[in-house]
């Protein structure tokens, strides 16, 4: 579903373009949730930023297929009407626009360019309810302000409402798992499992901690340091990352 290879990317600083992706390889298949763990500045932040095309980072080699088309060829709307899906470290809050405005017209912007009808607001609000009820989300954070004055656990699970929402082909959650209690971790790990787990999607999941995977099983585990994948494995090499560190395993 996903198959990127060689690639090489650099961000725009004030001191010029500074390489950070370094020949990263890496496919993920329809069906298979991948984690992809690094020590802090390895390039996972930029991995998801470059692949969900955020201006600023600039391609220099390599290639990204995504469902068999050019990825890199695709505006980002472009890729998130092909069902790509970007969870951030650090979710945006929107004051004056409400989550349930917010969460309506990104499905229907994304609807329409798949060729489908706009939801009416009865249809809307019906699968805004079902979503947010598996995030235990109440349904008066839905009708506030995108994201202002929630916590970092409440800016999670609202990630994952909207990823539910728009039901994407593939996700790539980047420190989902940052600043949530055990609950939440809990609440979030069931969220993606349900929403994600199925043959035809998969994830690409970016943590830091093996915890989140305890709930979310991963098919493979790999390592970015550097700039590309050094090293892949299984569930039990995130065991082993825990308990060793980066610089033993990698
Ligand atoms: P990770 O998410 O793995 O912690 P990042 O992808 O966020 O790492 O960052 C990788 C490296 O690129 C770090 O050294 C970081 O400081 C640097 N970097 C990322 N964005 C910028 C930027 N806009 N300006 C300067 N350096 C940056
Ligand atoms: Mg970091
Ligand atoms: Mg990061």
């Amino acid at each position: 579903m996903l198959k990127i290879e060689n690639l090489h990317a650099e961000v725009a600083t004030a001191d010029g373009p500074k390489p950070i992706l370094n020949g990263l390889t890496l496919e993920v298949a329809a069906g298979e949730i991948h984690a992809i763990m690094g020590p802090n500045g390895a390039g996972k932040s930029t991995l998801a930023h470059t692949l969900g095309g955020r201006p600023g980072y600039e391609i220099t080699e390599g290639s990204v297929t995504f469902d068999g088309q050019d990825l890199l060829e695709l505006e980002p709307h472009e890729r998130a009407a092909a069902g790509l899906f970007l969870g951030f470290q650090y979710p945006v809050e929107i004051p004056g626009v409400s989550n349930v405005q917010f969460l309506r017209e990104a499905a229907n912007a994304q609807r329409k360019v798949r060729g489908q009808d706009p939801l009416s607001g009865g249809e809307f609000l019906k699968l805004a309810k079902e979503k947010a009820a598996l995030l235990r989300m109440d349904m008066d954070m839905l009708k506030r302000p995108v994201n202002v004055g929630f916590s970092g656990g409440e800016k999670k699970r609202n990630e994952m409402v909207q990823m539910g929402i728009l039901d994407p082909k593939f996700a790539i959650l980047d420190e989902t798992d940052s600043g949530l209690d055990i609950d939440a971790l809990r609440i979030v790990g069931d969220g993606i499992n349900a929403i994600m787990r199925s043959p035809d999607k998969a994830v690409l999941l970016i943590t830091h901690y093996q915890r989140l995977l305890d709930y979310v099983k991963p098919d493979k585990v790999h390592i970015l340091a550097g700039g590309r994948i050094v090293k892949t494995g299984g569930p039990e090499l995130a065991h082993q990352l825990e308990e060793e560190g980066y610089e033993a395993v990698a």
